[in-house]
């Protein structure tokens, strides 16, 4: 039986989450279940506007100018919604990663992108330090968790132009000052619920700016005009968003999972650092807390690791194609029981090689 999930995504939620989602798709509405009642009807318009209420207290942005939207078409569809509404001229991008370089590419198709820093040259084991940010430009975009990589923004530049972030792989897990941020976007599937939206936070003074036309769906002034309701929200993933965020509040908020989310990553690498038959694969300093890459020093262990792992109810910690070996994701949901499992299935290789 899989008894711990360290998948990257879709991943871990709560059991409580699931149980009332569980309950929700057989009844939700006076016999009525989730998924059959019109987006329209009093109760689903309230799931929405207390998701979107969470989300903005959850990041301490409430009464700051910023509004939350459920979109969809995942993170990949803000990397070209962010340059049709925000891209004039140039932006500047940070390049620390798979995700990042989409972005680039994607923003590319509507004008010029200038890469501030890239850690391109070493497979995105690190983060970029030292870049200038041009005050000319229209924006710049950071990822602030490379999932792929394992690697994480520990410090923000104070950029002198609107700061775009992908944070799909850490939102809601660590204390930051959000109002740094003019637009924040996280695909739910990770920290927040199931695939199938997108939450982005907007402050609006930094929309209508663009001379070109943007069309409706892609258009954030129109989403915020309708309340996040311009069309069919994906009733599902919002709906398990808000009961996420409500169990984070209900935990103390991002500050008690932070605690939390600090335990288990001190556990992993002390592990990783301290047993000889492994490496970490991301420069210590920028080691993220969500997602632990490391490899075997020793690939003959291979097959004896993966079978105790397996025995140990582990599941989803082989690594990513382009950076090989394993990578064990520890989002919100994941308990510090589960990364002990982990760890001494680590430590265990070790007594028996
Ligand atoms: N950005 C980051 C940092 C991610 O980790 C992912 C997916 O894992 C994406 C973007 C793409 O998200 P989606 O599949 O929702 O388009």
């Amino acid at each position: 039986m899989k008894k711990h999930n360290f998948s990257a995504g879709p991943c871990v939620l709560p059991k409580s989450v699931m149980e009332q989602a569980a309950a929700a798709v057989l009844n939700f509405d006076e016999g009525l279940s989730l998924l059959e009642i019109s987006h329209r009807s009093k109760p689903f318009v309230d799931v929405m506007e207390n998701a979107r209420s969470l989300a903005l207290e959850l990041l301490g942005l409430e009464g700051k100018g910023y509004k939350a939207l459920f979109l969809q078409g995942g993170a990949s569809s803000q990397f070209l919604m962010v340059a049709l509404n925000l891209l004039e001229k140039r932006a500047g991008y940070l390049n620390t990663g798979t995700w990042a370089d989409k972005a680039i590419k994607e923003a590319e198709i509507y004008d010029d992108i200038y890469e501030v820093g890239s850690s391109k040259n070493a497979n995105y084991n690190y983060i970029p330090k030292g870049y200038d940010i041009p005050d000319d430009y229209d924006y710049f975009h950071c990822t602030s968790n490379n999932t792929i990589f394992g690697t994480q923004m520990k410090n923000f530049p104070n950029s002198p132009i609107p700061m775009v972030c992908d944070m799909s792989s850490d939102i809601f897990s660590r204390q930051l000052d959000f109002s740094q941020f003019d637009l924040i976007y996280a695909g739910a599937q990770k920290n927040m619920g199931p695939a199938g939206t997108t939450l982005v936070v907007v402050k609006e003074d930094i929309l209508g700016k663009v001379s070109r036309k943007i069309p409706s769906m892609m258009d954030y002034k129109v989403h915020i005009s309708k309340g996040s309701m311009f069309n069919t929200p994906p009733v599902f993933a919002v709906y398990v968003s808000m009961l996420t965020m409500q169990w984070l509040k209900d935990l103390g908020g991002i500050k008690a999972i932070e605690e939390e989310n600090e335990k288990k990553a001190r556990l992993i690498y002390s592990e990783i650092d301290l047993n000889p038959l492994f490496k970490g694969y991301a420069v210590k300093e920028d080691r993220s807390n969500m997602n632990a890459t490391f490899t075997l020093e020793n690939e003959n262990l291979k097959e004896t690791f993966d079978a105790m792992v397996k025995e140990a109810g582990i599941n989803g910690i082989n690594g990513h194609r382009s950076v090989g070996g394993y990578r064990a994701s520890m989002y919100n949901a994941l308990t510090l029981d589960s990364v002990k499992a982990l760890v001494e299935v680590m430590s265990e290789l070790e007594s028996k090689a």
